[in-house]
């Protein structure tokens, strides 16, 4: 599965935020990601570029801020993951940034709503859109527990996006998604109004991805 073997919390959330800056989903410092530990969870650093993070620079907490284990300040945003690994036993892992187009559309305060299949990759028929608070607090992480209600990803309103899994992988792979998603929508916005799918499209597509990114031998059912 892996590219390569990553040994520790830390390096798996190095090679995390180098490819979300590969991907093109934030500049600078701005995104973090976090993944599940046994006493709360790993996350990334405050103020730090991906390209200047070591795999020793991660930081353990617990569900209450306490650092655990590290020795640098915790990404500002740790109370919206800890929110989120408290509400969400599903989630393992927490990707976050700021990619252009769903920072776009959630500074219009927009949902995706099924304008394309794809939607139900984040587990519903929309991509809800949270309102805004502070970045850091405790309101934005009670807007992005409710926006991830039955989803895996929502965008944060005037923010970004943000997208859970059952690994960093999953949970990377989502943002991406979610990412491409936003610009597709963008553009068919430009054109006109998107043509949506309804109730019962979405559910047919919900149902086959029950199984969808597993390997299916042909002469199965
Ligand atoms: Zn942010």
């Amino acid at each position: 599965m892996h590219a390569h073997a990553v040994t520790t919390p830390g390096a798996a959330l190095l090679a995390c935020m180098q490819r979300i800056a590969a991907a093109g989903l934030s500049q600078g410092s701005s995104g973090n990601a976090s993944v599940r530990s046994a006493n709360g969870f790993w996350i990334t650093p405050t103020g730090m570029p991906p390209q200047r993070m070591h795999a020793d620079d991660a930081v353990e907490i617990d569900p209450g801020g306490r650092v655990l284990a590290g020795t640098l300040r915790p990404s500002s945003e740790w109370p919206m993951h800890a929110a989120i690994y408290s509400a969400r036993p599903d989630a393992q892992a927490i990707v976050h940034c700021h990619s252009r187009h769903a920072t776009a559309l959630a500074c219009c305060g927009r949902d995706i709503p099924a304008f394309h299949y794809m939607v139900a990759v984040a587990g519903g028929d929309s991509i809800r859109c949270s309102p805004y608070a502070l970045f850091g607090s405790q309101a934005l992480a009670e807007h992005a527990v409710a926006a991830l209600r039955e989803r895996r990803a929502c965008l944060l309103g005037n923010h970004g996006q943000i997208a859970i899994g059952d690994s960093l992988e999953s949970a990377l792979a989502l943002a991406i998604e979610v990412e491409e998603l936003a610009a597709q929508y963008g553009a068919a916005l430009a054109i006109g109004e998107p043509r949506l799918l309804d109730g019962a499209q979405m559910r047919e597509v919900i149902e086959r991805f029950a199984g969808y990114g597993q390997p299916q031998r042909r002469d199965e059912p």
